[in-house]
């Protein structure tokens, strides 16, 4: 039942809004306008997207309205761009006759006569992204919020006097602020900050609510006339009543709908080109193993840097492409040749070429590269790798321009970047030339270590949209779609497919932190070995001083510590081993025991002191009467053991009667001579170092009952 009711209703309002009031002018309104020659509007340079700059031109949507009742009327319009606040006081001080996006405000009334809005957009509070809850201007109080010069809520929110007001000149300083942090909010219309938001890709900044006061609404954009000026105010109110809906809903769609599809400009399409779009899908190949550039993945589905083109075209021109996929780019190039398809995203422009294939201006502009391997230096210039083979990928265009170029290059033609880099790793290639972006993507994943990029050529590879040569138009929609895609746009794909890429795989951020990880430890490694070094020398310096001491502690276990001759101990331990030698081999030796003959007078007469002086020249006397195969020590005060190792008793026995002797003609300093008695004894089978020493003992003691200064065996 109730929709019986609405329906005629629902009809009423859409013929009110659907069909235009037709523009009825009076005589003097036509009159007016006939002697008129210009009409001055002050209108804005960046109020986006109803009035500002792309490039040098300055377009928007009231610039649009302005040419439509420009048609309607035949008036004409002498455009002042300037700022807001510049163009509000001209029109203020009658220095101009309309102003566009003026706002309705009853302060205005005396000096303005406001036609019905054209458009109203929602004023909306933006805030930064860690603002906090947002519960309406409340939230506001005590925070900087920026606002722009003379906008028409400004008195409203001044009344409310909580908030600490930044004024600003244009939105794009206020906007920039919010970004940076200078201020805590903004208020402005959505439009405006949408746009600068996509524009410049901020994204810290959040729509925290539509700005609602009690006196103020959206913002109403209106045109303000002189308000003496009621025949231009009448034909203007006129006109605009008679702007269809369809109309403003073109409008519309073409400066706000469009900001929302892709940031920046628009595309001026004729109505041929329009329709060319309308009825034709434009076919495409790319290159399929062309990554990052472009290519398919697993799916089959074209990825890369030029799929994100072709979606903006799509977006800018509502137009529709379809892939046309081939095996590699030489099947591309045979395919646009036979018009299979109609244009190639990314082509670089050659003589050849051009013979069949049109291109637009170039967008993307690469540096080329020269990859080798790691062990080669730094390559300057092309020339450096004259004589050299070197690898381009077939049907490449820079494979006829570097052979035109210069001649005296061997380049080899490769089916693909991996036949090319494989051949370099395999020696069969010096070099492969390709685009840094295609050499660094692959090596990403693949011969890292072993290929490097060692220089880069001054050739840069310049791509541009090829289309088929006999297909204007389509060169001509597609030059203003390259012409339109703002530089924003085109770092955002480079940046999409190039330095996330790389830092997802070969990560020159953790490239670099592993060189500097490895140069800081090899560093360390340098430091500590030297370190190491050192530390060793001071440990075999140590080893030495310890083996020396170790040396002269056992020379010291060993020598008796006066007369510097072996000691009881090394004595015993000589005599053992005799022994133990003699036994195995059979063999025999002899040992002697002496003893000083009163040597206790020497102390009783001339000091202990002079004892020890007689006993160390005595030691001397003996050792260097004795054979170097003889042993001597001291066995105990002024007793000394001598071991000869002959095992003829009767030749020792000369030897040491011959010592007895050289001792008793010895002059002893101050003491004069000295005698000392031997006891001499031979080895005997079963003999140990005490039957030995003691048969030698008796002997000595024989020796000294017989009268001293005597040799005898036993
Ligand atoms: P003899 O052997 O001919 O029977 O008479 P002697 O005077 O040599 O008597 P004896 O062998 O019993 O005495 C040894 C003396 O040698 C005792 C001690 O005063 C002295 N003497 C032993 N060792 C040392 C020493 O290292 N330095 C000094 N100055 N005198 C020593
Ligand atoms: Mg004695
Ligand atoms: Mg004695």
């Amino acid at each position: 039942m109730k929709k019986k009711f609405i329906l005629p209703f629902f009809l009423l309002f859409l013929s009110a809004k659907c069909f235009s009031i037709p523009l009825i002018l009076t005589e003097e309104e036509r009159e007016f306008i006939k002697n008129t020659p210009i009409v001055t509007v002050g209108m804005m340079p960046d109020f986006t997207p109803f009035s500002y700059y792309i490039e040098n031109e300055v377009v928007g949507f009231e610039h649009d309205l302005l040419n439509i009742i420009s048609q309607k009327t035949g008036l004409v319009f002498e455009k002042n761009i300037g700022k807001w606040t510049n163009i509000y006081n001209a029109f203020k001080n009658k220095e101009l006759d309309v102003l566009t996006s003026i706002s309705y405000k009853e302060y205005r009334e005396p000096f303005t006569y406001f036609t019905n809005a054209y458009y109203n957009i929602p004023i909306m509070i933006f805030v930064k992204d860690n603002f906090g809850e947002y519960n309406g201007l409340k939230s506001l109080s005590g925070k900087k919020v920026g606002v722009l010069k003379d906008v028409f809520y400004i008195k409203e929110l001044e009344k409310i006097g909580t908030m600490n007001l930044v004024f600003y000149d244009n939105y794009d300083e206020l906007t920039k602020d919010l970004v940076f942090g200078k201020i805590d909010a903004l208020i402005q219309n959505l439009t405006n900050i949408n746009y600068l938001i996509k524009k410049n890709l901020y994204n810290n900044i959040t729509l925290a609510s539509e700005l609602s006061l009690p006196n103020t609404s959206r913002e109403d954009l209106r045109l303000g006339i002189q308000p003496e000026n009621i025949i231009l105010s009448s034909i203007l109110e006129k006109t605009l009543s008679s702007i269809s809906k369809k109309e403003m809903t073109a409008l519309s769609e073409k400066w706000i709908g469009s900001i929302k599809e892709y940031p920046g400009g628009h595309i001026n399409l004729t109505n041929a080109e329009r329709a060319y779009i309308n009825t034709k899908t434009i076919k495409y190949c790319i290159n399929p193993s062309g990554l990052p550039f472009e290519g398919l993945n697993e799916e089959g589905e074209h990825i890369g840097m030029s799929s994100d083109y072709y979606h903006l075209f799509e977006q800018m021109l509502s137009a529709k492409f379809e892939l046309v996929e081939t095996e590699n780019w030489n099947q591309s190039i045979e395919y646009i040749k036979h018009r299979q398809c109609d244009m190639l995203a990314l082509g670089m422009e050659t003589p050849e070429r051009k013979k069949y294939l049109n291109f637009t201006s170039h967008y993307l502009d690469v540096p080329l590269v020269v990859a080798t391997k790691v062990n080669v230096p730094f390559i300057n210039h092309i020339l450096d790798l004259e004589n050299k083979k070197i690898g381009i990928i077939k049907g490449d265009a820079f494979v006829k321009i570097l052979r035109g170029k210069y001649p005296s290059l061997d380049i080899i033609e490769v089916d693909d970047i991996y036949d090319g880099l494989d051949k370099v790793k395999d020696d069969q290639l010096f070099a492969y030339i390709d685009t840094l972006t295609s050499i660094g993507y692959e090596f990403q994943s693949r011969y890292f270590g072993e290929l490097k990029i060692a220089g880069k050529i001054s050739e840069n590879l310049e791509l541009s949209i090829a289309v088929r040569n006999d297909d204007e138009e389509l060169l001509n929609i597609l030059q203003k779609s390259v012409d339109s895609i703002t530089s924003e746009r085109h770092r955002k794909i480079l940046t999409k497919w190039v330095p996330i890429k790389y830092e997802e795989k070969i990560n020159y951020f953790f490239i670099w932190k592993m060189i500097i990880f490895v140069s800081v430890f090899f560093v360390f490694i340098v430091y500590w070995n030297r370190k190491l070094i050192k530390a060793n020398s001071l440990l075999k310096q140590a080893q030495t001083y310890i083996e020396e001491k170790n040396k002269e502690l056992k020379q010291l276990a060993l020598t008796d510590n006066l007369t510097k001759l072996f000691n009881r101990r090394k004595l015993e331990e000589l005599i053992r081993n005799e022994i133990d030698e003699s036994r195995g081999e059979n063999k025999t030796f002899c040992l002697s025991i002496l003893d000083i003959d009163h040597f206790k007078e020497v102390n009783d007469k001339h000091g202990h002191q002079k004892g020890d002086s007689v006993l160390v020249d005595f030691s001397n006397l003996i050792k260097d009467n004795l054979k170097t195969t003889d042993y001597i020590g001291r066995y105990g005060g002024e007793e000394f053991i001598i071991i000869f190792p002959e095992s003829k008793i009767d030749d020792v026995y000369k030897a040491v009667e011959e010592l007895r002797l050289k001792i008793s003609h010895y002059n002893f300093h101050t003491i004069g001579n000295k005698t000392a008695s031997f006891g001499l004894t031979l080895s005997q089978e079963g003999d140990t170092m005490e039957s030995l020493i003691k048969r030698a003992d008796n002997a000595l003691y024989e020796a000294k009952e017989s009268g001293r200064n005597k040799v005898v065996v036993l």
